[in-house]
């Protein structure tokens, strides 16, 4: 029945994805049954205790079953090697009823290669794996085990049946005692049992297991919203606001694009207060968010409503509404898609522009934020360099990634958070302005999602609807708004034009403002102190000063102009000195003590401030209204 399905689907698709019709057709019939059952006996060892009970259909008893732990997790494009972490893979035949002591046959095991094992049924019609796997990081990707809690991501834990994605599967959770468990999926309080339609939405369901998180609720159009709080750190008194706030963002988001589609959704919120854990991910029902301080210190509730309002616009824009590559994925390899600077960096300018809309932030606030974003973008100079798309592409590389050899990113690349953000802020404001104000870059984002989510076929087994490729933006955006947006694309988006900041402010009476940047020049080096008796260099900007001296990153400076540099310093240190002047520095590399000069140019960082018009008309100012107002 499945395999008919697919099979017609392939036929009538393009070949540049015929790749991937064939990996479906190869799907197998599907297992009689698969049960993951997840137990954590131990705490303090940070290994989570994974049994995977499998049925065989007759026709499966004697091929070998192919398990797989994936490369990466959707959301985080790195390629982390979840399987790096799985100990004591065993393999037996049969199943053994709970609570029943059962002597049971081993099967043999085989390691295919870095992330697949091989279990040899021998004609048994049932089988039972386990493994464990390490976990010992709080974030949005990893898994903690812990004294305190546990807190899995299931894409780091829980590996899939090679073929068999696609099957339902069964989860039974066996927490320790007095330990409560709450994830995006809770039907009832006390829940230890789920069932879930394929192994892709089971990862994509987090959960926290814990003696002492706490949960607030709230609605909002008849959906109920819940908000687990697991703090390591003194509150302050704080969660009460904290909570009304996060209402604020939902009703502010779902004004934008009406109810959402599911009837709960969970926020699981930790304060860590480590000052090292820090992240946010999106779910279809839930969003993990981990605050690196406590929820009663300076600035860390403003940070968590930041990335509330950014992971919940997710809901819609990349959990549903999403580029063609993102969803069901390919765990073997890491991901190629062009539309992570609309998946993220739209979200990431919405996010900001939701927080004006919720009353969190005034109008000076919302302008100051992207000023800082066009700063970071025109001052890096992997911005002439790499487009949004290509960004996009090389997300493997700058998404976390862990890097053992050294790169030139710092120079090369540019982030599709921010890039993504200013072509969202740039093409809203001049679809405003094309539009006399009859329209926006919301009324495109709800016609793209109502083509491709709502009105779609489903293209797959994983989800509703299908996924786009960035040229679907640019139509739909050409026909909402009646005019083509091609040369937009072409210029912006996949090549490196300066977007058109001027035109596209004037729209709402705003102009950008290039200023000599304050701070003093660094002579293009970033210089950290983690250890201030050793500062070492960071990184070097290409043909800057610092490079022509011969300085490399990982240099320690032990004189600047003929004293040893302190963090607080080092930059006035330099700004003694005129362009063309010779500033004296000794570095220690390896073993050998180098001295050169570094000769000062003219600097060439400047700050970008988003400012009123001169003469901006009252209409001008009515559009800035709509705008941040979103009216
Ligand atoms: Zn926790
Ligand atoms: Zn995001």
């Amino acid at each position: 029945m499945f395999s008919s399905r697919r099979v017609g689907f392939c036929l009538g698709v393009a070949i540049s994805i015929v790749a991937f019709c064939a990996l479906v057709i190869a799907q197998q019939t599907p297992l009689r049954s698969i049960t993951y059952k997840l137990s954590m006996s131990r705490p303090v060892s940070h290994l989570f205790e994974v049994a995977i009970e499998i049925e065989l259909p007759d026709e499966l008893k004697d091929k070998r079953v192919e398990l797989q732990m994936p490369k990466w997790s959707p959301g985080r494009y790195a390629v982390f090697d979840f399987a790096k972490n799985v100990q004591e893979f065993r393999a037996v035949a049969g199943i053994c009823p709970p609570q029943a002591q059962c002597k049971m046959s081993p099967r043999p095991v085989r390691r295919v290669d870095d992330q697949t094992w091989e279990v040899d049924p021998q004609s048994s019609s049932s089988l039972t794996i386990n493994y464990k796997v390490f976990g010992n990081d709080l974030s949005g990707t990893f898994s903690q085990l812990d004294e305190r809690h546990a807190n899995y991501n299931g894409g780091s834990i829980y590996m899939y049946v090679v073929d068999h994605k696609p099957d339902p599967v069964k989860l039974v959770i066996d927490p320790p005692r007095g330990w409560k468990i709450i994830n995006g999926r809770m039907q009832r309080p006390g829940q230890t049992e789920w069932q879930f339609a394929n192994w892709d939405i089971m990862i994509d369901t987090p959960t926290e297991i814990a003696p002492d998180w706490t949960v607030d609720e709230f609605q909002v159009d008849g959906k109920k919203y819940h908000v687990m709080v697991h703090s390591f750190g003194p509150e302050g008194g704080k969660r009460p606001a904290l909570v009304r706030d996060i209402e604020k963002i939902v009703r502010a988001e779902t004004a934008m694009w009406g109810p959402p589609e599911f009837d709960e959704y969970t926020f699981l919120i930790h304060f860590a207060a480590d000052d090292e854990s820090g992240d946010g991910m999106e779910h279809l029902t839930s969003t993990q968010i981990i605050e690196s301080g406590a929820l009663g210190e300076p600035g860390v509730y403003d940070g968590a409503l930041d990335t509330v309002a950014h992971e919940f616009f997710h809901v819609w824009n990349v959990k549903r509404l999403r580029p063609f590559e993102l969803g069901p994925w390919d765990f073997t390899r890491d991901l190629a898609t062009r539309g992570l600077f609309i998946a993220e960096g739209f979200t990431n300018y919405y996010g900001h522009l939701m927080s004006r809309r919720a009353g969190l932030w005034d109008d000076a606030r919302f302008l100051r934020r992207e000023s800082r974003t066009i700063s970071s973008i025109e001052n890096a100079p992997g911005s002439r360099l790499m487009s949004a798309e290509e960004s996009s592409l090389s997300a493997p590389f700058l998404d976390d990634a862990p890097h053992a050899q050294k790169t030139n990113l710092e120079n090369t690349s540019i982030s599709y958070y921010p890039k993504g953000e200013l072509i969202a802020m740039v093409l809203d404001l001049l679809i405003r302005g094309r539009s006399d104000s009859k329209h926006s870059l919301d009324d495109v984002m709800r016609e793209m999602y109502d083509e491709f989510y709502v009105k779609s076929s489903n293209n797959s087994y994983y989800l509703r609807g299908r996924g786009y490729q960035p040229e679907d933006l640019q139509r739909v955006a050409s026909k909402v708004v009646g005019m083509d947006f091609q040369n937009f694309f072409d210029r912006y988006v996949r090549s490196t034009e300066t977007l058109p900041y001027d035109e596209a402010f004037a729209v709402v009476g705003l102009r950008v403002n290039k200023v000599q940047l304050k701070e003093p020049f660094n002579a293009g080096m970033s210089v950290q102190f983690d250890d201030p008796r050793a500062p070492m260099i960071e990184s070097v900007e290409n043909d800057s000063p610092a490079e022509t001296a011969g300085l490399q990153s990982g240099d320690q400076i032990m004189q600047l102009a003929g004293r040893p540099p302190g963090k607080d310093d080092w930059l006035q240190t330099l700004a003694r000195f005129k362009t063309g002047q010779s500033v004296p520095i000794t570095v220690k590399r390896n073993r050998r003590t180098i001295k050169t000069s570094l000769v000062l140019g003219e600097p060439e960082r400047f700050e970008y401030r988003i400012e009123e018009l001169t003469g901006a008309t009252p209409e001008q100012k009515r559009m800035r209204g709509a705008w941040l107002n979103g009216k």
